[in-house]
């Protein structure tokens, strides 16, 4: 099935690794031209490097930090004048917080919320005037399940997402009218270079796959691992595809069955 996104520009930000990557590494695959950035440019240039694409699928990379408005209207403003406009953005950079509620200081919440909703609303805002001008604009955002089922050991992030999921739904209604759909991918466990980090700092005997499926067990995930970037990767394709037009204002969880609310 063509998912019509050839020729298409999409901006992926966090881009370097795991689930960003991979969409960056689906969206060329599928011939649209990438605009990517991550904060540390020689590991995005490294991460680039030779990943096979369709004939006419361009990238533009750019170091940038999602927190630094200034930078990301830069970089969205060069990617629009270099790839022909802008037609889709996905709000992946982020990471999480490990740690308790009580545990948490004051510059640690404010640090997480501003991360989650600033993260998302500079790349809106820098891209909002070429989607406004797209065919089939789209947005999608990376959030977590933890937005709707939180977790004790990641207090802060928990409410972060769920914050970042609120924003999302306020802007698919607000930006309807300007054709824009948006929507939300809510991750459970995906095996990428997070979970790796935190395989290396648990000092863990174990090797990563036995330590993992562990995890998933300790977790209840219903399919018993961990995913991959690449599962993740094809529900943002899709949401981002003209195909799925009528899907706006929604979020779709991509978790193996970690939820638990119906
Ligand atoms: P990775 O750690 O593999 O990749 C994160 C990417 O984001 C890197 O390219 C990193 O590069 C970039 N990045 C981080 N902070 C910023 C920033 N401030 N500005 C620009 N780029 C940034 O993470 P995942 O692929 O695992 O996660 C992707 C998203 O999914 C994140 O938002 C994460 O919180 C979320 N998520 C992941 C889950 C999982 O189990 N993996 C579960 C739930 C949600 P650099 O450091 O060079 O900037």
């Amino acid at each position: 099935m063509d998912l019509g996104l050839t020729g298409r520009t999409v901006v992926v930000t966090g881009a370097s690794s795991g689930v960003g990557l991979a969409t960056a590494a689906m969206l060329l695959a599928e011939g649209a031209h990438v605009a990517a950035c991550a904060r540390d440019a020689d590991r995005l240039a490294a991460a680039f490097d030779g990943l096979p694409r369709a004939a006419g699928a361009r990238v533009l990379l750019r170091a940038c930090d999602v927190l630094d408005a200034d930078a990301v209207a830069d970089f969205v403003g060069v990617a629009a004048a270099e790839l022909g406009g802008i037609d889709g953005l996905v709000n992946n950079a982020g990471r999480s917080l490990m740690r308790r509620v009580l545990d948490t200081t004051e510059q640690e919440w404010a640090d997480e919320l501003r991360l989650k909703v600033f993260g998302a609303l500079h790349p809106v805002r820098a891209a909002l005037p070429w989607l406004r001008k797209s065919p089939a604009p789209a947005v999608v955002t990376v959030n977590a399940i933890l937005a709707r089922q939180p977790e004790a050991r990641l207090a802060a992030t928990s409410a972060a997402r769920a914050a970042l999921l609120n924003l999302t739904t306020t802007l698919a209604g607000e930006l309807a009218a300007d054709g824009v759909r948006v929507n939300s991918v809510c991750l459970g466990l995906v095996d990428t270079g997070q979970w790796r980090r935190r395989h290396a700092e648990s000092g863990s005997p174990l090797d990563f796959a036995t330590w993992s499926a562990e995890l998933a067990a300790d977790r209840g995930i219903a399919l018993g691992r961990l995913g991959v970037a690449e599962e993740v990767a094809f529900p943002i394709v899709a949401l981002l595809s003209p195909r799925s037009s009528y899907v706006t204002g929604a979020s779709l969880d991509v978790g193996g069955g970690v939820a638990r609310y119906v």
